[in-house]
């Protein structure tokens, strides 16, 4: 806008008002209110029409230097909006704040409301079975912290956080915005610039001076009106409470009303969840698949069978966020049992669940002021079907289920309140009228009398104006122009008596008015008017009566919540016959007859199930061989999921199972999409079991797929032998490692708490069936050759490669003593192991292969290399 700023002493009283709301919001997007439109101006009009594909035209065409305008008709503007926020723009709302047709001058605007990603209300632009998070982080040299908010429902948290766990947690929270500091995101290593990719959220800088915590306490003991923050549970000193401050400075300047429903700030209790980090959350698909990102085939799309908004997105919470403490582990299996066994409150409640609101949001929307009629009258509705659910649940006697049904009884005189109050059929906008039931409100009566009469008059007037002139079908009508008129149809136009005043000729007829329609009309009219006003401001009232009880409103909807992911639960471990798992302290794992949640699903009766057996005193770590396609990837994350499930309080796909809580699930699969962010396979593979191996503890559970495979065989088994024993002897860690190197199977010998199972096959005329058995003991062929012709390789090369491995073998069991292995070796012998892999021939190939820095490698130079390699062979 710069170059335009030297004209802006010919800019109109209008634009003027622009520029200076456009300075207040630099960043955002300027929806500036004209008439029946929302126009954009300058860069904006180019971006917005470019972005939402409209006409970009100018404002004052025959000007030296036209303005780009581009607009949207204002009862468009939920469509558009979504697009610009969901393009990750800002968007700033420009309003009339007075009637154009009173106004002195240049009609009064304000900015009412800024829109951004994280602070979505709209129903229209969220998704409803997922939370839509504004977070803020403040970091520090060991420990950060992070707050985070659901406008839409009011849920404000903050927490403490070690700082190399920060980025893990925020993938694991899936924000859709984050607030940071203007310092660190301008720092060129700043470690979160990745997210936008990696989870699509957008970075929001702040300026530094608002993480500061004097300025945060004050912001947020400002808001709660209280004189300091211990009542929740945070010493003035907490460093969670710094972006706490700054998340709700955010609101405040973005939203521009109270919210009276973001009435408490809460701790996260780290320690009381199973931590999963970015890698195990996307390599166990717990939210959603590796391969295309979509719900649909994670394991939240295969447990979610939820009735009601709200309990989706609890479950997704609960399944991100399982617990770790047995007593409240046990308080859902008991409730999720106790639905089992009362199967007709199990069904009456997923009945009445399924039709009601998503009043958690309706009470977001009531403290944000957006609230619609109809989103009212869907709370009243909604809150009068709970007694029956509390009914239903009467003959529940767990605490959990006990504490539910009490809070779902206390809403009644809330319900009633709406339903007396409003219509049935409700408008779209506040400002119609159409809204309260005859008897809410005398004055309101009185008004819409006068309308009603009104029409009664006008028949009257129409028949007594008839009879008085003669003119039998003399007509009373309306529009918006004339108002009331007097229509006469042409052939009775010498009938016309002398007070009617012409005012139209349309075809085939002329319309009047007379001095006593033009004074009905105003009575009319005005009441009209004042109606609709009068219902505005009752509305209002309303709402901001509502708003005081948003505390209850919030109570009522997680009761709702909760109870619909325990029902679902329960009608899950009623449909797929999932058993109950013990529970215990002891790091062990027992699962008989274990079931993939999700591909259980899919394969149905084809699913093979499969035992576990892992505990402290026999084996820990279990390595688990078998040739490529047997099944090895879907056990080690079956099992890892079983125990995740398990902790959620969840029922279980087994027959039989006893769970020992874990502390952390760490799950290490191949990372096929590593290649396409630019990254080096191997690199990613060993920083990822760099964090396993520093983090894990005995308590924790880790499943590892195909260790060391990015790098040369002998490197890489090395790495795989190293990176086990460690695993087995030092942290001590269940552990489940799937594995193609079947020389690890030797580590049974050597190392206490070590086991080996295999995949079973059959191998029939040359052929291999799977049977995706577990069984136990090592394999020591891994059948990749068999898998490459199954995958159509030509005869040529799958005859040659049986040669080569053949030939390969004799050389490995000639030099190789792998129980060797376990105690230290020179390196140099080493070298000259793999050396004596290799005729003569080849090692012109090996010097050049050394020389590959494969981190420093684009894929089409790799495969340029390749060629050459080839072509040297
Ligand atoms: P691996 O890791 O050994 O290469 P996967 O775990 O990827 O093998 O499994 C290959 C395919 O085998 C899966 O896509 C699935 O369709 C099938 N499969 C795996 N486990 C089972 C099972 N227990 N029962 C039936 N089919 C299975």
């Amino acid at each position: 806008m710069s170059g335009n700023t030297k004209k802006q002493k010919n800019l109109t009283p209008a634009m003027r008002q622009y520029q200076r709301f456009k300075a207040e919001h630099p960043d955002a997007i300027l929806l500036f209110r004209m008439g029946d439109f929302y126009e954009t101006f300058y860069e904006d009009a180019q971006l917005c029409a470019r972005e939402l594909s409209i006409t970009l035209t100018s404002r004052n065409k025959n000007d030296r230097h036209p303005i780009p305008l581009a607009g949207v008709p204002y009862h468009a503007l939920e469509g558009y909006l979504a697009k610009l926020v969901r393009a990750g723009h800002k968007v700033a709302i420009c309003e009339q704040v007075e009637d154009p047709k009173q106004a002195v001058g240049v009609v009064r605007r304000d900015v009412v409301r800024v829109v951004t990603p994280g602070t979505l209300t709209d129903e229209a632009l969220l998704e409803e079975s997922s939370e839509n998070f504004l977070a803020a982080v403040h970091r520090q040299e060991e420990t950060s912290a992070l707050a985070w908010v659901e406008l839409s429902t009011g849920r404000f948290y903050a927490q403490q956080i070690p700082t190399e766990e920060l980025i893990d947690e925020l993938v694991r929270l899936h924000p859709s915005e984050v607030l940071i500091s203007e310092g660190w995101l301008t720092q060129k290593d700043c470690a979160l610039k990745p997210l936008p990719q990696s989870i699509g959220c957008v970075l929001t800088a702040q300026e530094s001076w608002q993480f500061d915590s004097a300025n945060s306490m004050e912001k947020l003991t400002r808001h709660f009106s209280t004189t300091g923050m211990d009542g929740f549970g945070f010493e003035a000193d907490d460093l969670a409470l710094v972006p706490a401050g700054v998340v709700l400075h955010y609101l405040q300047e973005t939203q521009k009303t109270a919210l009276d429903h973001v009435h408490r700030l809460q701790q996260w209790n780290t320690d009381s969840h199973m931590r999963i980090d970015q890698t195990a959350l996307r390599s166990l698909e717990i939210e959603r698949t590796l391969r295309d990102g979509s719900r649909a085939g994670s394991l939240l799309g295969a447990l979610d069978q939820t009735c009601t908004a709200m309990g989706a997105r609890l479950l997704r919470q609960w399944i991100c966020y399982p617990l770790t403490e047995l007593d409240a582990i046990v308080a859902r299996q008991d409730a999720i049992a106790e639905l089992l066994q009362e199967s007709s409150a199990l069904n009456q409640s997923r009945d009445a669940l399924s039709g009601l609101a998503d009043i958690e949001r309706i009470n977001g929307r009531i403290c944000t002021a957006r609230a619609t009629p109809r989103d009212l009258l869907a709370l009243g509705e909604t809150l009068a079907a709970l007694p029956e659910i509390s009914q239903a649940m009467n003959v529940c006697e767990t605490p959990i289920l006990r504490g539910l049904s009490q809070s779902l009884s206390q809403v009644q005189p809330l319900a009633e309140r709406l339903l007396e109050a409003l219509l049935e059929e409700l408008p779209l906008t506040v400002r119609e009228g159409g809204i309260f039931r005859n008897g809410y409100h005398a004055q309101l009566d009185r008004l819409r009398d006068i309308s009603r009469d009104g029409q009664q008059w006008l028949a009257e007037f129409q028949a007594q104006e008839s009879r008085r002139s003669g003119i039998q079908n003399l007509k009373v009508g309306f529009n918006k122009v004339f108002g009331y008129y007097l229509e006469v149809s042409n052939r009775d136009r010498e009938k016309v008596p002398p007070e009617f005043v012409r005012k139209q000729t349309i075809k085939g007829a002329e319309r009047y008015i007379t001095d006593v329609l033009k004074k009905h009309e105003v009575e009319v009219l005005t009441a009209e008017t004042r109606a609709n006003e009068l219902e505005y401001d009752l509305f209002d009232k309303l709402r901001s009566e509502l708003a005081t009880q948003s505390d209850l409103i919030q109570t009522v909807a997680a009761a709702l919540a909760t109870l619909d992911v325990l029902c679902n639960l329960a009608h899950l471990a009623r449909q797929r016959r999932y058993c109950r798992p013990k529970i215990t302290l002891e790091p062990e794992l027992d699962v008989v007859d274990g079931k993939h949640p999700v591909l259980e699903q899919s394969l149905g009766q084809q699913f093979v199930p499969n035992d576990v057996k892992l505990s402290k005193a026999a084996t820990r770590f279990l390595v688990l061989t078998g040739p490529n396609m047997a099944g090895k990837s879907t056990y080690i994350r079956q099992v890892a999921l079983l125990a995740l499930m398990a902790q959620t309080g969840s029922f279980i796909p087994a027959k039989a199972a006893t769970v020992g809580i874990t502390d952390r699930i760490f799950a290490r699969v191949g990372a096929s999409d590593e290649l396409a962010r630019g990254q080096s396979t191997f690199m990613v593979e060993m920083v990822e079991t760099a964090n396993i191996l520093n983090n894990a503890t005995d308590r924790s559970l880790v499943v590892l797929d195909e260790i060391g495979r990015g790098t040369s065989t002998f490197d890489g088994l090395a790495l795989a032998w190293a990176i086990s024993e460690h695993l087995a002897q030092h942290i001590r860690c269940r552990t489940m490692f799937a594995t193609h190197y079947h020389e690890l199977t030797e580590l049974n010998d050597l190392l206490e708490g070590v086991g080996n199972a295999n995949v079973a096959v059959r191998e029939w005329k040359d052929q291999i069936v799977f049977l995706h058995t577990i069984a136990p003991g090592g394999t020591d062929k891994s059948y990749g050759i068999h898998v490459a012709r199954l995958a159509g390789n030509p005869t040529t090369v799958i005859t040659r490669a049986r040669e080569v491995l053949e030939r390969l073998q004799q050389d490995f069991s000639k030099e190789v003593n792998l129980s060797e292995l376990s105690a230290k070796r020179d390196r140099s012998t080493s070298d000259d192991k793999q050396r004596t892999l290799f005729d003569q021939h080849y090692e012109r190939v090996v010097a050049n292969l050394r020389e590959i820095d494969v981190n420093n490698l684009t894929p089409m130079e790799a495969l340029q290399k390749l060629q050459k390699l080839q072509e040297q062979l």
